[in-house]
């Protein structure tokens, strides 16, 4: 048992102190959404009180400051993630943003037809569809690595499915679904033994694992800022500078230029090119605030407590009969996908909000793994820093109700 300041920890989320139908919350919704301590609010609503003016273009005081403040946040973001450089952290709305900002200007500048991309059968639509979209742009074709019952990769299939023609391998770093973490390190050395860049979809990592994007020497990693305890609408991108330099802009406005004529239109440096318009400066400002809420109280102290917190849910859920889990493997956390034989997820999520308890059911925004475990969803609990064991226990005395009523 670690020492955790749980209690400390929960004061900082006032939502979790709220009734739900009655009942206190227990918000085991994390892989959807995290909810967002005090002190994030605290720096976005210090931004609308104090500071608030467009960044970048001002040369008065107030337009300073926020361009300060949001350049701090990218700061932040770039130790975050163990950037190089700020020059490579580009600020998106979120992990879709950003796949499909690679997707665009990656795909454009360095693909065409019949040029392969490698994903995986555990993708996340958002790391599916971009892709498909490009497909049809540009004729490429997509591979899929296959998952092994467990929700592992079959790393040989991906091994077999590497080749000249590959271009780009996009994966997940841990699945939404099956909360399987994915040997990312092995991908990226074998796919760059043949000189493939590799994009990480980071978004329900980012919150769980240890990320040093220099160590992965991935090409590029996506996440959200609402997934890390920070505010919806803003995300982030990384990228090596040697990709970002020759990729062709995505969006076309302000801020991306560093002169417009009608007779020729340069480009601003990274990672402004990727930025057009007005950002959401103050929920990247909030997202700073985030990363700086998670670094007090510890990345790997954090770590300890969820990872604890995931063996005593696996094991209690484990000891309700009828339980049918997806990912087994070995290397997983964060999440516990189920299905309990006999309910429909629908049916079981919908009283467990009834007695307070948020799970999300459903696919997950994952049909095509729905589809290999021939499912049409399942029950996801997600957990967060601020969950307990307690909690933990009233899911599965939940459960035990649900199965009272429907089994
Ligand atoms: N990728 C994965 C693995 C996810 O779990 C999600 C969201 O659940 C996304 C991508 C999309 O994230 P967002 O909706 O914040 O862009």
């Amino acid at each position: 048992m670690i020492n955790y300041p749980i209690e400390a920890i929960r004061r900082d989320f006032p939502i979790l102190s709220r009734p739900v139908n009655g009942r206190p919350l227990v918000y085991f919704d994390n892989g959807a959404t995290t909810q967002t301590p005090n002190q994030v609010v605290k720096a976005m609503e210090k931004v609308y009180l104090e500071i608030n003016s467009n960044i970048h273009r001002g040369v008065h005081t107030l337009s300073n400051l926020c361009t300060e403040a949001f350049e701090n946040a990218r700061k932040k973001a770039a130790k975050y993630v163990g950037a190089a450089s700020e020059k490579e952290v580009i600020f998106t709305r979120g992990t879709t943003e950003a796949i499909n900002l690679v997707a665009h200007s990656f795909g454009e500048t360095f693909l065409g037809k019949d040029d392969e991309i490698i994903i995986s059968a555990m993708e996340h639509h958002s790391n599916i569809v971009p892709w498909q979209l490009l497909q049809k742009r540009a004729g490429i074709i997509l591979r899929i690595i296959p998952v092994n019952d467990d929700g592992s990769l079959d790393m040989e299939e991906f091994h077999n499915l590497l080749n000249p023609k590959t271009k780009l391998v996009a994966v997940t770093h841990l699945s939404n679904v099956l909360g399987t973490i994915n040997p990312v390190e092995k991908i990226i050395e074998a796919a760059h033994n043949i000189n493939v860049p590799v994009l990480i979809d980071g978004a329900q990592a980012i919150q769980h694992l240890p990320v040093d994007v220099q160590k992965l020497d991935c090409d590029f990693y996506a996440f959200s800022g609402h997934k890390l305890y920070g505010p919806t609408g803003i995300g982030i991108l990384y990228g090596k500078e040697k990709w970002l330099n020759e990729m062709v802009p995505w969006q076309g406005g302000g801020e991306m230029i560093q002169s417009v004529s009608f007779e020729k239109t340069t480009f601003n440096e990274l990672p402004y090119k990727f930025e057009a318009g007005t950002p959401d400066y103050v929920a990247a400002i909030g997202l700073g605030a985030a990363m700086d809420y998670v670094g007090a109280i510890g990345f790997d102290t954090i770590c300890e407590h969820e990872t604890e917190l995931f063996q005593y849910a696996f094991d209690r859920l484990s000891s309700i009969e009828g339980m049918q889990f997806y990912g087994t493997a070995e290397k997983r956390t964060s999440l516990i996908s189920f299905l309990i034989k006999g309910i429909h997820p629908f049916d079981a999520g919908t009283l467990l909000d009834k007695m307070g308890i948020a799970v999300r059911t459903g696919h997950h925004c994952a049909q095509p793994l729905m589809d290999r475990f021939n499912i049409p969803g399942t029950i996801r609990a997600s957990f967060g820093l601020y969950n307990t064991k307690q909690e933990v226990d009233a899911l599965v005395d939940g459960l035990i109700k649900v199965k009272q009523l429907f089994g």
